[in-house]
């Protein structure tokens, strides 16, 4: 499965960047929105993106900078967009205009498409994603407000984990990923260069426009 990068905060020559995050996994499942229509937009055109083939929204958490792209929506036919039950009610009331959108409230981990798990809602925050590939899990953060270790540690009930891919937030305890493959730290993540630097055969840098191979 493919995994490719559609906003961040870098991004690639002929895409824009901007203060926000979404990518795309596998072509069915948007995971985010990043902050403006207008940026989402232009770089998933620049990218050729099908947009008949996606179905699912997945919105990581209530901030801005993830769900400001929504009206997404526009451009695509029935869609179920997955929202965290702590902001359930406005994002509902704000879709509620689209015949082609229904809303799911999520709270516990269920599984959202084949081999694509949500987390569930953690702290009453944030959902991350738990992709399954030939060789173990990928998780797909938005900004990791609950934590990079709360989240791994989640996942791991699962399996083991060779990857995580998103915003790591404050994540500081970098000794919890000399075990993966692939580390790709994106917008929201204070320790970007420490991570690129202390991991550098194992993490790969961020921005709009590059495709990862999970
Ligand atoms: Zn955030
Ligand atoms: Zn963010």
């Amino acid at each position: 499965m493919r995994l490719t990068i559609v906003y961040d905060n870098e991004a690639v020559v002929r895409l824009k960047s901007g203060w926000g995050f979404s990518c795309l996994v596998g072509e069915n499942v948007l995971f985010d929105t990043g902050a403006d229509y207008k940026t989402l937009l232009f770089n998933m055109q620049q990218l050729k993106i099908d947009f008949a083939e996606i179905n699912t929204i997945v919105l990581s958490h209530a901030h801005g900078d993830h769900t400001g792209g929504i009206e997404i929506v526009r451009q695509l036919g029935d869609v179920r967009v997955f929202v965290p039950s702590s902001f359930f009610p406005p994002i509902r009331r704000l879709l509620s205009g689209f015949r082609n959108v229904e809303t799911v409230e999520v709270t516990t981990m269920i599984e959202i498409v084949e081999g694509i798990t949500t987390t569930g809602e953690i702290d009453r925050t944030e959902q991350s994603l738990i992709v399954q590939t030939s060789k173990g899990l990928v998780i797909v953060t938005g900004c990791s407000h609950p934590g990079v270790d709360t989240i791994m540690s989640i996942a791991e009930e699962h399996g083991p984990v060779r990857g995580i891919i998103g915003g790591f937030h404050g994540f500081d305890r970098l000794g919890l990923l000399g075990d993966l493959e692939m580390i790709v730290p994106c917008h929201c993540t204070k320790h970007k260069r420490r991570i690129l630097s202390e991991f550098s055969k194992t993490s790969s840098h961020c921005a709009a426009g590059m495709i990862f191979e999970l």
